[in-house]
């Protein structure tokens, strides 16, 4: 556990959908965040402008706001380390560079791409690793300052040290050592004047105050390059902590593109904005994207959200990959659906009937609710299960009417005797209906599920449904009544 409070952001680059593996990285912030009573901040990492997408910025902070992980400081609702925009930090990072190069740290490089790519491929041939060449690491300051001034075209290049190892230390992972004559010197400043995320990030996070960085393990190849940059600065690093990748469910590789788009056809993705269509709630998410790559105890623990902030423990993370288990997204997401208050959950699934243009009534909405809560997965599942509720008119395979064993003539004949029954009682409710509809089973002769098999599908219009005499409780006698009219003239014109 961590006494002092956190100061940790979530520094996602705009240029895609938000991932599952993003949303986790902000979990993870705003739970030591608030474990700590520190601060969690958003800040956008938009230097990069050939991998800008317009609307990506919006889409993180929707889904940040949908997740329910707000943060204290962000480019919307500000803060006293602003900007959190990193494109309107370009003078920061101007100053910073210069400082570097100024103490000897970091260099003005002139080489031309083509130059680059010539050394590259004379590099191949010879099979060695492709790096920089250092042709512009030792040149005279001065005659650099001079070719700046005439406006030649250049970049800024750190300039690693190049003996001797460079050790850093992840949080979860324990000490990397590289040795430094492996390490590029990489750039800092672009040609236009955008700086590269090595430089930027590691600017923010100090000028931020960040406390601990959480990112994914993809950055670990450039980890000792960017605790070099801190050292060279020499500012105090953060503590940096590199997280699981996610592989594909079968735990082999990551998930390709076509993988993605066969997982939307099984209802799943990997994609915030997706899952939320698909029917998955914030709660059953951040659960189980938590304990992809956290061992809060049993793995298909239960959690809410201030559960995880009291329980998050750094040193319960795991480093090894997670595998994307849908299966088990679906039995967090049931789980925390059923925990949900009645009203809530009405709230909740109202927008699927109305996005399929079903006039849903608040009352009939909220005593459904409690009918079906037990057998959603997903909030979409309302659909099959209770939609029927809002049809006026249903549409009824005839062939499901006629009862298992029975022909339609025989159907229509138990159809009768049942609306005779119903007919004549006070009410269609569980408490009412249910004896005198066993009794006719058994004078009849047939099953339970020969009678209320097509007593269902003339209320409902389907084979499944939630508990039937519940479900006509709710539609009321009449209806009932006048749907089973209707399947009895269905099942005489069968027989006919
Ligand atoms: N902008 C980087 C990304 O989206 C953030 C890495 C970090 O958190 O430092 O990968």
């Amino acid at each position: 556990m961590i006494d002092k409070p956190a100061r940790v952001r979530f520094a996602p680059s705009p240029t895609g959908h938000m991932h599952l593996g993003s949303a986790r990285t902000a979990l993870y912030n705003y739970l030591l965040a608030r474990q700590t009573g520190g601060q969690f901040i958003l800040r956008i990492e938009d230097t990069d402008q050939k991998r800008y997408v317009p609307g990506a910025e919006k889409e993180l902070i929707d889904g940040l706001h949908w997740l329910g992980l707000d943060y204290d400081e962000g480019p919307d609702v500000g803060g006293s380390f602003g900007p959190y925009r990193q494109t309107e930090r370009r003078e920061t990072y101007r100053e910073h560079v210069q400082k570097l190069v100024d103490l000897g740290k970091a260099y003005p490089c002139f080489c031309t791409p083509e130059r680059l790519e010539k050394v590259r491929q004379e590099q191949q041939q010879q099979k060695i690793r492709t790096h920089y060449d250092g042709f512009c690491r030792n040149l005279d300051p001065q005659e650099a300052a001079a070719r700046i001034a005439s406006g030649e075209k250049h970049v800024i290049r750190f300039k690693m040290p190049s003996e001797g190892t460079t050790t850093a230390l992840d949080y979860i992972r324990g000490p990397i050592t590289v040795e430094n004559k492996l390490l590029d010197d990489s750039v800092l400043m672009k040609s236009d004047g955008w700086p590269t995320y090595h430089l930027a990030a590691m600017v923010d996070d100090h000028l931020m105050e960040i406390t601990h960085v959480f990112r994914s393990s993809e950055w670990l190849g450039t980890f000792p390059l960017h605790a070099n940059i801190v050292r060279a600065f020499g500012w105090e690093e953060p503590i940096w902590i590199h997280l699981s990748i996610f592989l594909k469910p079968s735990g082999k590789g990551k998930m390709s593109k076509r993988e993605k788009a066969e997982a939307i056809k099984d209802g799943y993705s990997i994609f915030v904005k997706d899952l939320q269509d698909l029917g998955f709630i914030p709660e059953g998410l951040n659960n189980w994207a938590a304990l992809m790559g956290w061992g809060a105890g049993e793995t298909e623990d239960i959690l809410t959200l201030p559960e995880m902030i009291e329980k998050f423990d750094l040193h319960h993370l795991n480093p090894s990959p997670a595998a994307i288990n849908f299966t088990k997204l679906d039995y967090f997401n049931g789980a925390h659906i059923r925990m949900l208050a009645l009203d809530d959950l009405a709230a909740r699934i109202k927008p699927y009937f109305l996005r399929e243009n079903y006039k849903v009534d608040d009352a009939t909405l909220l005593k459904i609710v409690p009918l079906i809560r037990e057998r959603l997965v997903t909030l979409d599942d309302c659909l099959p299960f209770a939609a029927w509720f809002f049809k006026e008119t249903l549409t009824i395979n005839p062939a499901d009417l006629v009862a298992k064993n029975l022909d339609s003539a025989q159907s229509a004949q138990v159809a009768r005797k049942i609306y005779a029954v119903l007919e004549n009682l006070p009410n269609v409710s569980h408490a009412v209906a249910e004896a005198p509809m066993r009794a006719l089973t058994e004078n009849l002769g047939l099953s339970l599920g020969q009678v209320l098999g097509l007593l269902r599908v003339a209320v409902t219009g389907q084979m499944v449904s939630p508990p039937l005499f519940e479900s006509m409780e709710i539609v009321g006698k009449s209806l009932v009544l006048e749907r089973l009219r209707n399947a009895i003239d269905i099942l005489e014109k069968m027989s006919v």
